[in-house]
Order: structure tokens, then sequence, then C-alpha cells
């Protein structure tokens, strides 16, 4: 039996970090239009493990690119502690999937120290100290003089969440950051993530299409119907953890989240999505 879902939704005075509001995202080309997401709303409040979960095609990146401020709306908005996202900033600094989102000419300290120096943030001193801090809690120390191109995949991902830590955002997008990765190390990067955010509290936007991954890494889940990205449900998650993904409830809930994700067209109804928190 699934359990009853149950929703938990912070305290109505507390302002979301990041709220996007009846989001509609479009390409378009010549004469050509394609609609990623039709009037998607969410709110991602601070310490949240925000997942954006559905199939290929849902809109899931162009949402985090819009977070990001690389892509604008054509209807609706982000905005982060109330101010809209137009360009973008320091306040958001995003991971993605592929590795060869470091340059490869410069160290991994080299790596991320530049982005705190770009930035204006640190001076030459501080930016050496904030960076050999994030290269230890991402294990790379004896790495730190290395180049990309020795790291392996997994290790690449370890460098980019570092150079991303490091510049302290206000929310930290990832793209489907280990789906490249071969299983086990995918494993690995989830708990380490997961360990890291125990630690820093940080909040997080994270895209998957993973089922699995979303329920390990998520606090809360928003499940996306594709062509165009529509919300299909909001679900609270808390309660599955790293440790959690063998057992009976954890299988049921991702049993639940497949059939809402493939079992119909439709918005689920308002009285089902209060049932569908897990
Ligand atoms: P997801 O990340 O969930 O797989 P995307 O946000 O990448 O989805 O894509 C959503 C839709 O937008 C898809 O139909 C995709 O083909 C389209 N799309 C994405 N990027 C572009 C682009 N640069 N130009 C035109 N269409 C795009
Ligand atoms: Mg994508």
């Amino acid at each position: 039996m699934a359990q009853p879902f149950q929703v938990v939704r912070p305290p109505a005075a507390v302002e979301p970090l990041l709220r996007a509001q009846d989001v509609t995202l479009e390409y378009r080309s010549g004469a050509r239009t394609v609609r990623a997401t039709d009037s998607v709303s969410f709110d991602v409040y601070q310490g949240d493990r925000f997942v954006l979960l559905g199939p290929s095609g849902c809109g899931k990146s162009s949402l985090l690119k819009a977070a990001g401020g690389f892509l604008a709306p054509t209807a609706g908005s982000i905005t982060v502690n109330g101010a809209r996202v137009a360009e973008p900033g320091p306040d958001r600094v995003a991971v993605f999937q592929e590795f060869d989102q470091l340059p490869p000419w410069k160290t991994v300290r080299q790596n991320v120290m530049f982005p705190l120096l770009a930035s204006k943030r640190l001076k030459r001193k501080e930016a050496a100290e904030r960076a050999a801090h994030w290269i230890g809690k991402v294990g790379l120390s004896r790495f730190a003089d290395a180049y990309p191109h020795t790291l392996s995949g997994g290790m690449k991902q370890r460098v980019a969440i570092a150079r991303a830590l490091a510049m302290q955002p206000e929310i930290l997008l990832m793209d489907e950051p280990f789906a490249a990765l071969d299983a086990l190390t995918r494993r690995t990067m989830q708990e380490e993530l997961g360990l890291l955010w125990e630690e820093t509290r940080f909040t997080l936007l994270f895209v998957t299409h993973s089922i699995e991954e979303a329920l390990v890494l998520g606090n809360r889940i928003l499940l996306l119907s594709p062509h165009p990205g529509r919300v299909r449900a909001e679900i609270n998650s808390h309660q599955f953890g790293l440790h959690s993904g063998g057992s009976a409830e954890f299988q049921a809930a991702a049993q639940r989240i497949h059939g809402l994700l493939f079992g119909g067209d439709e918005r689920a109804a308002p009285e089902e999505q209060e049932r569908i928190a897990l």
C-alpha cells in the first residue's frame, strides 16, 4: 500500500527565495516557435533541495536556463528575493552535465578561483583560501594543481561543484550533473552532494529525469509533463534520503511518481496533489 501523501508547506509568512510564476518559455527561429514550457509556477525556499523532474523534452533545462538568466520568459516571471531575474548573476551559479564545463588550460585550483576573481568578489589571497577550502570539501586537495583532462568524469564534476559552491550563491542550479557518470560514481556523487548539503544547507534547484535521483536528493519535487512542459504535481519527498533507496516505501513512491508522470495528460487536481505529497 502506498503511504498517504501529505503536503508540508513552509509557513505562509516565509517568502520564497526563488519564485517562478506562470513561466512560459519559447524558442523562436525564423517563423518557427517551439514552446518549451507553459505557465509553470513553483516556489523554492531557503535551504530547499528542489527538484524539477520529468521526461526528456519537458523543459527542465529551459527552466534552469531561465532561472540562471540565460533565457527570458515569453510570459510570466522568475524572481530571486523579490527581484526579477533578467540576466546571469553570481547569486545563481550552475553546474551542468557536460564534463567540458571546466576550461582545460586551468588547473583545478585556477578553475575554482576564476569566478571568484572575475566577479571581483575576492582578492587573490582570499580566493586561493576559499578555493582550497572547497577543493578539500569535495576531496580533491591532492589534485589542486592537476589539469581537467587528467581527471575522471566524477572528479571533474566535483571541481564544478566546488567552483559553484565557492561562489556562495543564493541558489545552486544543477542540470543533470551526474547523468553522464557510471552508476556507481553517480551514486557516490549523490551521497557527497547530500553530505555537502547537510554541512552547508545551500539552496538547490536540481534537474533530473531520474525518479530515484529525485527522491534521494530532493525534499520537494515538481513533476512536469512534456510538450510543452506543464506542472503535473508537486510533491514532498523529504522523508527519503540517501539510505532509503531499497525500502518498500521508496519503491512505492517511485511507482506512484511514474504513474503520475506517464499516467495521463491532465494536471493532477489540487485535491489529488494534496494527497500525492509522498
Ligand atoms: P529537457 O531538459 O526537459 O529535456 P529542454 O528544456 O531541453 O527539455 O527542451 C524543451 C523543449 O524545447 C524541447 O522540445 C526542445 O526540443 C526545445 N528546445 C530546447 N532548446 C532549444 C533551442 N535552443 N532551440 C529550439 N528548441 C529548443
Ligand atoms: Mg535537459
